[in-house]
């Protein structure tokens, strides 16, 4: 039996600061601990080889995610890329993904990523305006951000996305339509659009309890969605999940594999990975991930053995954030299994989802409900 391909996600847990909204698990750069770190994720590289059959198993999509992975130089990173090569096979066309901080990359930086075979880059924008970067503690300027992106395209990565946040702290609508019409110039082939959370710790939220920053508008952050649905669909660009808008042919190959139930294995603190059924994850904390792969040990802290139940509700759960939905039946065991029948049929009496034929898919308004819907339908 072929299996199915796999992705393999690196998780890079460094940045230079942590900008005002982040919750991710992350350390502050230094280049000592990154030269450590790379020795460790090359160690977990080669355990990763040998532990899961591979031969039969290619990879379809590698990403490098963080954290910031490009505050590592691009010689750490295409060292990373080559001992994949070395222990995973990789089918011919693989997406190779590096999400890359503007400020962190110069020309040549992107000509050596390319030259290695990164084939996407991901640069989070934000936003395209500096009065809106500086209010979230994000450093750099939307000047850097243009320039990456010429000079990506330059160095041969046209495959470029740019990550925004909307509803941030004195944003409006017109602020944000002008960040929008500004991406659109730059003409990337992916966009994410994503509403700011305030994650509680965050410098973001204790500004919010001090009074010191609004709070976001959930109303306003709604109008900001419709405005980005409407322009980027204008513009030829296919809103294909909740928060993520792709060029015809361009939809991120690795991020599907999330919401298709597909597997990755995640390396790096913090990674999780999904693989014969298991959740897994490795210890976030980079002391003790070193400490682990210096004994040759893998740096997994937990795992979960997911039964046919509990996987079909992430199929359900993660399924739903497509825009094409999920077949109606398992929405329908799913609800029997759990006993959320009676959920499930107000959802679809409040065409929150709307069932076409054999497919089920959140409704334009269930899409700006779409996280409440999956707590509700877990
Ligand atoms: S650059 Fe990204 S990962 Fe790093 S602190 Fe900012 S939001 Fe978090």
């Amino acid at each position: 039996m072929t299996l199915p391909p796999l992705g393999l996600y690196l998780h890079i847990p460094f940045c230079r600061q942590r900008c005002d909204f982040c919750a991710f698990y992350l350390e502050i750069y230094h280049e000592g601990r990154a030269e450590t770190f790379v020795r460790s994720l090359m160690q977990e590289i080669g355990l990763s080889g040998q532990q899961y059959v591979t031969a039969s198993r290619p990879i379809q999509s590698v990403y490098f995610g963080g954290g910031t992975p490009t505050v590592l130089a691009a010689a750490q990173l295409t060292a990373i890329l080559s001992e994949v090569r070395a222990h995973f096979t990789l089918t011919s066309n693989c997406e190779v993904t590096v999400e890359a901080h503007p400020s962190t990359v110069s020309e040549r930086d992107l000509v050596q990523l390319y030259q290695a075979g990164v084939n996407r880059i991901s640069f989070g924008a934000e936003s395209m305006e500096d009065t809106d970067l500086i209010r979230i503690g994000r450093p750099g300027t939307v000047h850097e951000t243009v320039r990456a992106v010429t000079q990506a395209r330059i160095a041969g990565l046209t495959n470029i996305n740019l990550d925004l946040i909307y509803g941030l702290p004195g944003q409006d609508l017109e602020s944000w339509q002008r960040t929008l019409s500004h991406c659109l110039a730059l003409e990337p082939t992916h966009l994410s659009a994503y509403a700011l959370t305030v994650e509680e710790g965050t410098r973001l939220d204790s500004n919010i309890r001090r009074l010191r920053s609004p709070e976001p508008d959930e109303d306003l952050q709604i109008e900001m969605d419709e405005a980005a649905q409407q322009m980027l669909v204008n513009a030829g660009y296919e809103r294909y999940e909740v928060s993520n808008y792709a060029k015809p042919g361009y939809a991120c190959r690795h991020n599907l594999l999330y919401w298709t139930n597909g597997e990755y294995l995640g390396l790096g603190p913090s990674a999780q990975s999904y693989l014969g059924g298991a959740r897994f994850g490795n210890i976030a904390d980079l002391v003790a991930y070193n400490a682990s792969l210096t004994a040759n040990l893998l740096a997994i802290e937990d795992c979960a053995k997911l039964s046919e139940k509990e996987q079909l509700r992430d199929a359900v759960i993660f399924g739903l954030r497509l825009i094409r939905g999920i077949p109606s039946p398992h929405l329908h065991q799913h609800a029997e299994n759990y006993g959320h029948a009676t959920i499930t049929a107000q959802l679809l009496a409040q065409r929150l989802i709307e069932e076409d034929g054999n497919r089920s898919r959140l409704s334009a308004r269930g899409l700006l409900q779409a996280d409440t819907i999956a707590e509700q339908l877990y």
